[in-house]
């Protein structure tokens, strides 16, 4: 325990025990008025040692017990809102997010990133090294976006196996388009290092700027969509979903 931990349960320990006191008095005080005492400045002592002796050692345990199950408490909220292996926010984190923000209505762009022929990565380098690299392009996600535009929101999640989900609040759709296009490049041109190899990662992102009116499950399924499109189109490349509402040739080959 801190000692700033500990000055703040002593505190508490002499609010409880001064309440304490003050119960006891009152209880003494109407015993008083209803029976009489022969003596009263005993019990009045008696009562006044008592409680400063018993109040603190009751109080102390438990204050200390309640203070470490907030402070559980706070540990597991914080965990099942945060993705094991690349420690960013999970899905649930994401959601919980996107739900507050829409509530606000400003402009709020969602965009869905996914790393292009990753089950490759895993094939190739083995699903550890497929972890490492997972890890790797999530904290770049994560820092790209963190420069972004000044004191807007912004907040990068990774919500499925290979697929990160970014927010960001306040920017101008051209601002977001530039910045999905600085996570395709600079993801792009950084291989991963991984036991002394190379590993090239690229990444496919849809982008969709909110419009009026519309929910969070429609912004992020838009935003789906328009990765999707960007897969088509080749990969490694950013696709807007008013794009992608136009369609595309038929696919002839897998
Ligand atoms: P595409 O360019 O179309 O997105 O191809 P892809 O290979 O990235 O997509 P696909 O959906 O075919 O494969 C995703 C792979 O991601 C398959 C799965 O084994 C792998 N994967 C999902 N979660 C994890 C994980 O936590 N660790 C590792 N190493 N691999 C994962
Ligand atoms: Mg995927
Ligand atoms: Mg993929």
């Amino acid at each position: 325990m801190s000692r700033a931990e500990l000055f703040k349960a002593l505190n508490r320990v002499v609010l409880i025990t001064l309440a304490m006191l003050a119960g006891a008095y009152i209880l003494l005080a109407g015993q008083f008025v209803l029976f009489g005492f022969k003596d009263p400045v005993l019990h009045f002592t008696l009562a006044t040692t008592f409680t400063f002796i018993l109040a603190p050692i009751g109080a102390f345990p438990l204050v200390v017990m309640s203070d470490r199950l907030r402070a559980m408490k706070d540990e597991l909220e914080g965990l099942v809102r945060l993705d094991g292996l690349t420690e960013l926010p999970n899905r649930r984190a994401f959601f919980e997010l996107t739900e507050k923000v829409f509530e606000r209505g400003d402009a709020v762009t969602l965009m869905m990133v996914d790393i292009d022929r990753f089950k490759q990565v895993n094939d190739t380098y083995g699903h550890d090294t497929g972890d490492r690299v997972l890890r790797s392009v999530g904290q770049s996600i994560q820092h790209i976006v963190a420069q972004a535009g000044g004191t807007c929101v912004k907040f990068t999640a990774r919500i499925g196996g290979e697929e990160f989900a970014v927010l960001v609040e306040g920017l101008t759709a051209d601002a977001a388009d530039c910045l999905a296009n600085e996570l395709v490049r600079r993801i792009g041109a950084a291989p991963v290092q991984s036991d002394g190899q190379l590993i090239a990662v690229t990444v496919s992102i849809g982008v969709a700027h909110r419009r009026a009116g519309d929910m969070p499950g429609q912004v992020l399924r838009a935003a789906d969509s328009a990765c999707y499109r960007a897969k088509r189109l080749g990969r490694n490349q950013w696709c807007d979903a008013a794009a992608a509402e136009r369609p595309l040739p038929a696919l002839t080959a897998a």
